[in-house]
């Protein structure tokens, strides 16, 4: 999955090359001048998510705690993106990084909370350390009401922004990932909606994508210790056979695409929104008539 999404990452760098899409203040694309905030942007889907926003124009701040990995990422990209170290359980981090992206960039239009972790991985309600369930509702929950309190803050005065939240299809349907991981994802979906419910006075959205597993590190390691498999290739093979849909694979690229969607303009009227990317899993259970 790692040489898959380094393919992917290649590939689109290459054709971002191509396209000249690297000079600065790009008018083309469906986010052309948008600025945009990405947590958890050195890995997995926040990546794919910071190359196909600048591949649409936007400017992008990937903010992560992995700063090697990051600061390679955004350099990669070109004069369109940077990287700053932020730990999203720290309200100070997250505060400043909203400073930041207004700094370098003049403005921010679109916060994409993304950083999440997978959690404790316990396997059954009595394995849960209440510890560990505090820890994953920090990076998964609180940090998100960090990200829309500090985003808001500077997008209140200019009456206009695109709030972006990363749930997932467990906080749909129960039984697909641990406790604390699944509670975290449902609380993101709640907080959406709470906020989206107040902010549409001053004309931010603010919607949230739950996407299928998908194997980046997170999506593996912990499919991995979930199933018993060790071998990566394996794994990976096991998470895409989970859910079937002819011809498609659910791949970081797939969120990508819906995230800039909800941070561009064509989805000026959708707000407290939860974008289900799982190819009809959460949404039918086809009957078997074998006798
Ligand atoms: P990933 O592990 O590839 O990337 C997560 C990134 O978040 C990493 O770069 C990591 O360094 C960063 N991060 C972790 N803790 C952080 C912190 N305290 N501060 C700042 N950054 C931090 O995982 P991914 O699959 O790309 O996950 C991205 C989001 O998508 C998460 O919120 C995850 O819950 C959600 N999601 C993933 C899947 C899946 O199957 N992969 C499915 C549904 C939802």
């Amino acid at each position: 999955s790692k040489n898959a999404l380094d393919a992917f990452t290649k590939s689109n760098i290459t054709r971002l090359q191509q396209h000249k899409l690297f000079s600065t203040g790009s008018q083309s694309g469906r986010l052309p001048g948008k600025v945009a905030l990405i947590t958890g942007a050195a890995s997995g889907i926040g990546k794919a998510a910071a190359i196909r926003f600048i591949e649409n124009g936007a400017k992008v701040l990937l903010a992560d705690v992995q700063d090697d990995l990051g600061k390679s990422i955004a350099n990669d990209l070109g004069p369109n993106a940077s990287f700053i170290h932020c730990d999203v359980t720290n309200e100070q981090e997250i505060s400043s990084s909203v400073e930041h992206a207004v700094a370098q960039y003049g403005q921010l239009d679109v916060m994409y909370n993304n950083a999440g972790i997978i959690g404790t991985l316990a396997p059954t309600i009595l394995d849960l350390e209440l510890e560990g369930f505090d820890r994953t509702m920090a990076i998964n929950v609180h940090s998100m009401v960090a990200g829309i309190k500090h985003a808001s803050r500077v997008m209140i005065p200019h009456q206009a922004g695109s709030i972006i939240c990363m749930a997932s299809a467990t906080a749909i349907l129960g039984g697909m990932a641990p406790h604390d991981y699944t509670v975290s994802k449902a609380a993101v979906v709640g907080l959406v909606k709470s906020t989206a419910a107040e902010l549409n006075q001053h004309g931010i959205r603010v919607n949230c994508i739950s996407p299928h597993i998908i194997p980046t590190p997170l999506g593996v390691n912990g499919f991995k210790k979930l199933s018993g498999i060790n071998d990566e290739k394996i794994a990976t093979k096991m998470a895409h056979n989970l859910w079937e849909f002819k011809g498609a694979q659910c791949e970081a690229s797939d969120v990508a695409e819906a995230a800039v969607f909800l941070a561009s303009d064509y989805a000026k009227y959708i707000s407290g929104h939860n974008l289900v990317v799982d190819a009809g899993f959460t949404c039918f259970k086809r009957l078997n008539f074998t006798p």
